[in-house]
């Protein structure tokens, strides 16, 4: 029960409305739940830490938790490959709430005389993860014919005129802008 995850809200339950401020870095996967993904996945990096940064304020029944969390992820770049490492920052804002009925998906439970955090900062980080993170935005990728990384170097193929193409093109140009 060590966990700084875990935080004590008896205090603040019986004194409505009053908040304390929790700050913390601890292990993002500190219960080891979490199977490592393929390589080629997002992922938040094993072992790291995450930043906890929120205040946690009761109000009538519950606990309101506003901040950010963070945690380092890697991935790799979807259209050259090269790994990529970085730092997610997002904001939370959810509630905990004492007897929680089954049928609220939304709030987490107050347990005892705690509430744990770590299942909301999972959710949060894993919610933010990028799918197909970019290495940058312009990335150029690699040559679909030759392999050549078209960052570092240029090659002398031709890219392919067949207008069929054309509307495949257009396809990934209007997904890659969705990013
Ligand atoms: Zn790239
Ligand atoms: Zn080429």
């Amino acid at each position: 029960m060590n966990s700084p995850y875990l935080v004590p809200v008896a205090q603040l339950l019986r004194d409505v409305p009053s908040s304390v401020e929790v700050n913390f870095s601890a292990p993002f996967d500190e219960e080891h739940e979490f199977e490592p993904l393929p390589a080629a996945d997002s992922d938040v990096m094993p072992d790291a830490d995450a930043t906890v940064a929120v205040r946690v304020q009761s109000f009538r029944g519950g606990i309101r938790v506003r901040g950010t969390v963070a945690a380092p992820w890697r991935g790799v770049c979807r259209r050259c490959s090269a790994p990529i490492v970085g730092l997610l920052e997002v904001p939370v804002d959810e509630r905990y709430v004492e007897n929680l009925p089954p049928e609220d998906e939304e709030a987490y439970p107050v347990e005892g005389d705690f509430i744990n955090l770590a299942t909301m900062v999972h959710d949060a980080i894993f919610l933010e993860l990028p799918i197909a993170p970019l290495c940058r935005e312009d990335c150029q990728g690699l040559c679909p014919m030759c392999g050549i990384d078209r960052n570092e170097a240029t090659c002398a193929c031709q890219p392919a005129s067949d207008p069929r193409w054309a509307t495949l093109d257009a396809l990934r140009s209007e997904d890659d802008s969705s990013q």
